[in-house]
Parts: structure tokens; C-alpha cells; sequence
């Protein structure tokens, strides 16, 4: 069952519309498994009864094979079909698995996220979130892995460069290395990929000067445990920004895994739930300046379905201009690394 809720207007004169979709998968599923439909179950109560008027629900359907093969090689969805049908069993080692609905699921999420950035595109600007599972970041063109089946912001940004756009700009703030994105587009001069990552965890790419042949575009900062607010809200005002403004994309895809914050069970780069609405703000804020207004955020992970419904929360608060949002964990635990010498090598490498 998908939560859809067609077309609430606006009608108290807001500044911003914000396109959503929600595709929470709940037959793709698997014991134990932390990339579950249990994530999204607290945050769909609270979207049930949801205060912003400026949210806009987008009917969603399934992607096509055309739009797949956009980013993907025919052989991921082959793989997947064959997987599928044997039933629920982990395919790979991270470990990722497939049900007998999970490819029905994954084209679900991919035909999510294309409803908004295509409403956005069509609209001329306004601001998105696709709400899906399941994640895609890890899933290179030629196979799925690390929880991803197929790779949903990939696919949105090579459709919106499909689609004519000279510039995009993708900004992974998932704590892990979004491997399959950069893979998509490591020759691929119309996009750019920026992502903020904790050093030394699964998968294992995204060292700083593992993309010598895209400076300026591809821009991978590794960070060490406890980095926390301060360093995310440097990394902002030093590398974010001057990047984006010297890219100049005509629509920023934010990558939005939710696994930095303090409490989630995979990851220790501790970021709190203030770190995500601030983080939301600024960027919005840089696409109004930069990019027409256009902007949107794409569900990736987060592992504690607490922590979820917050940041999303916080999110969509910053998306609509409001202020009010719960967070449940506060402030979260420090002290925070100093991690000024990694940015300065960073600026450097990139000439920012
Ligand atoms: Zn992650």
C-alpha cells in the first residue's frame, strides 16, 4: 500500500511549493534487516496528518526500462527479475537482498523520485522531496549492492540532462560513499557529484583524491568519527558553496541519507537534528540563488526510524519555511573532531 494524497493547494499566499512522494515499499522486506519498511512507519502516521499546506502529494508510477537504462546496464534489471523470482534471499555480501515484490518495489521508488524532478522541471522551479525505498547511491550501471537495487537519484539526474539541462549538481550527504553515483557519471562533464562521508566504512571509495581526472566536479570528503555539526556547517560555507556557485546547475539533487545522525546504529559522524534543518535552509537558500529555485532531496538511508521521522521532518520544516519540528535526541554527544586542515587540502585540490 503507497501513501498517495494528490493536490493540496496553497492557499495562505506561501512562498514555496514543495512536490513529495512517498514510496515506503512494505513488502520489501527481510528479518532482521535494518534497511526495512519499519523505517518510514512512524514518519507515515505523522505525514498523515501533515501541517505544512505548502506540500504538494505527486501521483507516482512505476519506471520504465527506458528510464532505468538511463544509468543502469540491461543486465542489473535481468539480474534482479531472476534474483527476485527465486524469492526472499540475500544476494550479496553487504548484505542486500530481494524479495519477489522488490522489483516491483525498486521500480516504484525510481518512478517516485522521476514524479518529482520531472514536476519540477515541468514547473520551471520549486522545491522536492522523494521519500523511497528502497535506497539507490550504492547501485553502480552494471549491479545492485550495499541495501541499493537500483540507483534512484542517478536516474533523475541523467534524466533531467536527457531532458536538456546543461548542469546538475548532486550533493550525497549520506554517511557512506555513494559509489553508484559517481560510477554513473565519472565521464559525464553535465554532472557533478559532491559527498560528505565517513572515512574508513562501507564501501570503501570516496578518498579524497580518488577522481583526479574531475576536479572541480567530483569532490569526495572523507571525514573522521565525531566530526558533528561544526564540521558540516564548515564544509558549507567552504566547499558547498563556492562550488555550487562556480558550477552553476540549473538543479541541485540532494542525496539525502540520514545515517550522520548521533543515534543511527551504522555510523559515527554525529550530526544532530538541528545540523539537518540548518544544512536544509542554507541549501535551499544556495538553489534560489543559483539554480532557478530548483532543488530536491532523495531519500537514501538512516537506520533509526526515530531519528528518520525527525530529520525528515526537519527537512520538509525548512522546505516550506516553517520552524517547528520535534527531535526527540537533542543535542546529541562531543566533543567534535577539528577537521580545518581536511577542508583547506580539499579547497586546494579543487581550486575553491
Ligand atoms: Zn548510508
Amino acid at each position: 500500500m503507497r501513501y498517495t494524497h494528490t493536490c493540496v493547494e496553497i492557499m495562505n499566499g506561501n512562498k514555496h511549493r514543495v512536490f513529495c512522494t512517498f514510496h515506503d515499499a512494505p513488502a520489501h522486506r527481510f528479518s532482521g534487516h535494518p534497511e526495512s519498511p519499519q523505517r518510514l512507519e512512524a514518519l507515515r502516521d505523522w505525514l498523515e496528518n501533515l501541517p505544512y499546506p505548502e506540500i504538494e502529494w505527486l501521483d507516482e508510477a512505476q519506471a520504465s526500462e527506458a528510464d532505468v537504462m538511463l544509468v543502469h546496464e540491461p543486465q542489473v534489471l535481468a539480474f534482479l527479475r531472476e534474483e527476485s523470482a527465486r524469492g526472499a534471499h540475500q544476494f550479496e555480501s553487504a548484505p542486500s537482498y530481494v524479495t519477489q515484490e522488490s522489483v516491483e518495489a525498486a521500480l516504484g521508488a525510481v518512478g517516485a523520485t522521476l514524479a518529482v524532478s520531472r514536476r519540477i522541471m515541468a514547473e520551471g522551479s520549486g522545491r522536492g522531496f522523494a521519500i523511497v525505498r528502497p535506497p539507490g547511491h550504492h547501485a553502480e550501471p552494471d549491479r545492485s549492492m550495499g541495501f541499493c537495487l537500483l540507483n534512484n537519484t542517478a536516474i533523475a539526474a541523467a534524466d533531467a540532462v536527457a531532458s536538456g539541462m546543461e548542469r546538475v549538481a548532486i550533493i550525497d550527504i549520506d554517511a557512506h560513499h555513494g559509489n553508484g553515483i559517481e560510477s554513473a557519471f565519472w565521464q559525464t562533464p553535465q554532472v557533478g557529484y559532491l559527498s560528505i562521508h565517513e572515512e574508513g566504512i562501507y564501501p570503501g571509495s570516496g578518498q579524497i583524491g580518488s577522481a583526479p581526472h574531475a576536479t572541480g566536479r567530483i569532490i569526495n570528503i572523507p571525514l573522521p568519527s565525531f566530526s558533528g555539526n561544526l564540521a558540516y556547517q564548515q564544509i558549507f560555507d567552504q566547499i558547498i558553496a563556492p562550488w555550487v556557485k562556480s558550477f552553476k546547475p540549473e538543479m541541485i539533487f540532494v542525496d539525502a541519507g540520514y545515517d550522520a545522525h548521533f543515534s543511527d546504529p551504522l555510523t559515527t559522524l554525529t550530526l544532530n537534528t538541528d545540523a539537518y534543518y540548518t544544512l536544509t535552509s542554507e541549501l535551499v537558500a544556495l538553489a534560489e540563488e543559483v539554480s532557478g529555485g530548483r532543488i530536491m532531496f532523495v531519500l537514501e538511508g538512516g537506520y533509526d526510524p526515530v531519528a528518520l521521522k525527525d530529520n525528515i521532518q526537519a527537512c520538509l520544516a525548512a522546505m516550506c519555511g516553517h520552524e517547528d519540528y520535534s527531535d526527540h535526541y537533542g543535542k546529541g554527544p562531543g566533543p567534535h573532531r577539528d577537521v580545518s586542515k581536511r577542508i583547506e587540502d580539499i579547497k586546494i585540490r579543487h581550486h575553491l
